[in-house]
């Protein structure tokens, strides 16, 4: 995630804070300074806000480590001010395990309330909700109820927070989990809508959470009906098979001979009939400033490239095109290229397909 540092790596899932959640720190600081003009005060509530979120990391982990349990890998957890977000690699095939991992997290917060709830009960210290202004309260008791309304607030069904990933894992054991995804995320718009009606009244940082439910519902919506669409298609059914390559001894003036002609953006350059490489867009014109047009081709391209096969699933191959961040991917058949697979080229695809279903739906039968 942009504008975010790396502050941990624990069980082997990267840990990283939002630059925003520094600025959080600055004003509660400064607010309580303010108002108490006293360090202690002012270091004690920092002490709060940074228990919280390690509440709120535990909660996290609960979603991470349960989802790696049915083998699906997180590829890391961000703290943002509005609360925490495990990306979990994918979703588990069966909606039972979404279940699972949806409900992992607040038990997480549920367990780490009760145990300050013993701690405080068996220590005599227990206050209610009622009691705990911004200075008084015990400061566990408070640590506690803050828990306790992360586990009422996630559990809202409110797609795509916790009760809303629930709501749609249910509704997916039956429904499948395109319409389950279209009928939650219209839910989760819902109450984004609300969110951001009684936040503008009372608090921002819910109208900040309106934004993340809104944006999250339609994205993973989108993402739902485009892995549907790709889910099955063998790479060989969208590839551009019209392909021109270039050779590692070609000078770059070849490329850019190819590029002016509208061929492509990437190539692969082939070399004894193997790809042993793609030369970009980027490289091409990074390589021609460095060097000029007669360098070449072998001597600018990108080496580690991704490959794809004509009978993979283009929902994997699409899945490493945009992790491994690889633009193009040269497709092989018997080890010979017989094509390339772009970003453009799948989105295209899924685009068609998406006007082909919205005519058969529309048309009567
Ligand atoms: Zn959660």
């Amino acid at each position: 995630m942009k504008w975010s540092w790396r502050v941990g790596r624990v069980a082997g899932i990267d840990i990283d804070v939002h630059a925003t959640f520094a600025l959080l720190i600055l004003y509660v600081a400064i607010v309580e300074y303010q108002q108490s003009r006293s360090v202690t005060s002012v270091a004690v509530t920092v002490a709060f806000v940074l228990l919280v979120f390690a509440s709120i990391l535990a909660h996290e982990f609960g979603h991470a480590l349960t989802a790696r349990r049915y083998g699906v890998a997180t590829r890391g957890i961000t703290l943002l001010p509005i609360g925490g977000v495990a990306r979990l690699d994918r979703l588990p095939s069966k909606p039972q395990q979404e279940l699972a991992i949806a409900i992992a997290g607040p038990l997480v917060s549920v367990a780490i309330a009760l145990g300050l709830y013993l701690v405080l009960r068996i220590s005599g210290t227990l206050v209610v909700m009622s009691d705990i202004g911004s200075s008084g309260g015990g400061f566990l008791a408070r640590v506690m109820w803050v828990n306790v309304a992360v586990v009422l607030f996630n559990l809202l069904p409110a797609f795509p927070m916790d009760g809303g990933r629930v709501l749609r894992a249910a509704l997916a054991i039956k429904l499948g989990t395109v319409r389950a995804t279209a009928i939650a995320a219209r839910i989760g718009r819902a109450f984004a809508l609300l969110f951001g009606i009684v936040g503008f009244f009372t608090n921002p940082f819910l109208v900040f959470i309106a934004f993340f439910v809104w944006l999250g519902a339609t994205g993973e919506e989108t993402h739902t009906r485009v892995q549907a669409a790709l889910h099955d298609v063998p790479v060989e059914r969208l590839m551009i098979s019209d392909v021109r390559t270039l050779g590692v001894n070609d000078p770059l003036a070849r490329a850019v001979q190819h590029l002016l002609a509208g061929f492509q953006q990437d190539f692969p350059v082939i070399e004894d009939d193997h790809v042993v490489g793609v030369l970009t867009r980027a490289d091409l014109v990074k390589a021609l400033a460095q060097h000029g047009d007669q360098a070449r081709v072998g001597d600018s391209m990108r080496r580690q490239i991704c490959v794809t096969h004509v009978r993979e699933s283009v929902e994997h191959a699409f899945e490493r095109l945009q992790r491994d961040d690889c633009q193009t991917m040269p497709v092989l058949r018997d080890g010979s290229l017989v094509g390339v697979l772009t970003l453009e080229n799948v989105g295209e695809y899924v685009m068609l397909r998406g006007a082909l279903d919205a005519r058969r739906a529309a048309t009567p039968t």
